[in-house]
């Protein structure tokens, strides 16, 4: 939790009235909470004066909303008892709540509990909203939100954002010979797996359609981009063998192969960003063409977009 006040006072109080039990950040100015925002991902609540030298608790909410608001961070500001109309102002600003001076321990500590179970809550409807159910990686939604994302961040900064997407072979046959449920699993392993081999922080698996997924690499060129995806390939490979050799029970009951497209460039600012999903598309395509069990690339692809290897 974040505390914002400029009169050291003013912060003892609200430390004693909040009690133990809280990691307590406190800063005395608008830039400093500015600063500790950027700086601490995992704040839930933001207790702030309105009043302070320097940028004001109202100029503090703004900045925040504009550059954070995805983080719905709660707000509670805290002001003298007869400022009803910077009340009115403080949560027409995005405040989430309001305290007034002189406060009520109690009121206090009930009131940030309340907006910190709540934060929660949001939080975790959130997670659940962008991930697939089945395997746990992320759905297509927040496939799509993430890939503008990082289209726009690759062109800013001229770097290449690499596009991997891979379908499991004759996964009709696979269900309709050992089951939907060794089917299912069959999903989750390949899922699992892509998290044990894409690894870089920025990197994205996700369940891109019913057996096709994606893997989103920023900064990644074709070389790149296509080591990963045969990578995967291989070691589902292996994965298989081990599973015909094993007796646990949620071994995979038959051999599983994938195919694989990539594709990688770096964006200009006239490219359509659904021509790399379409490159990867095509790839995959070709992949499936030639027999499956393969990863296919275009390398001519790499002169076009700059040269990114
Ligand atoms: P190809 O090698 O050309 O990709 O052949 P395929 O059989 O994998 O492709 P097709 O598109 O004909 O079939 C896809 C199958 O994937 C059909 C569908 O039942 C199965 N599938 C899709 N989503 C799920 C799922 O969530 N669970 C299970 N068990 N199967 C799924
Ligand atoms: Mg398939
Ligand atoms: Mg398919």
């Amino acid at each position: 939790m974040l505390l914002v006040d400029d009169a050291p006072i003013n912060l003892q109080l609200l430390a004693s009235a909040l009690g133990r039990g809280y990691e307590l950040h406190v800063v005395r100015d608008g830039a400093a909470a500015l600063d500790c925002i950027r700086r601490e991902p995992d704040l839930d609540l933001i207790l702030l004066d309105i009043r302070m030298p320097g940028p004001s608790g109202f100029e503090l909410l703004i900045w925040l909303r504009e550059e954070f608001p995805e983080r719905r961070l709660p707000v509670i500001f805290i002001t003298a008892a007869d400022d009803e109309h910077i009340q009115a102002e403080g949560l027409a600003l995005g405040a989430t709540d309001c305290i007034f001076r002189p406060f009520f321990p109690p009121v206090v500590r009930a009131r940030v509990q309340m907006h910190i179970a709540l934060k929660r809550q949001l939080d975790r409807l959130e997670r659940l909203a962008r991930l697939d159910g089945l395997t746990g990686v992320a759905n297509r939604r927040s496939f799509e939100e993430r890939f503008s994302i990082e289209w726009r961040r690759a062109l800013r900064i001229g770097t290449s954002l690499g596009l991997v997407l891979f379908d499991l072979d004759h996964f009709k046959a696979y269900n309709d010979r050992y089951g939907h449920l060794a089917g299912d699993e069959c999903l989750r392993r390949i899922a699992a797996l892509s998290q044990q081999i894409v690894r870089r922080p920025g990197d994205l698996i996700a369940r891109f359609g019913g057996e096709e997924f994606a893997l989103l690499l920023p900064d990644t060129d074709l070389a790149g981009t296509h080591w990963l995806a045969e990578r995967l390939r291989q070691e589902l490979e292996i994965c298989c063998s081990l599973d015909q050799q094993s007796f646990e029970p949620n071994r995979l009951p038959g051999v599983m192969t994938l195919s694989a497209g990539c594709a990688s460039r770096v964006p200009g600012c006239n490219d359509d960003p659904i021509e790399l999903i379409l490159e990867a598309d095509r790839q995959l395509y070709a992949a499936k063409a030639a027999g499956r069990n393969q990863v296919v690339i275009d390398w001519s692809t790499r002169a076009e977009t700059g040269g990114v290897i």
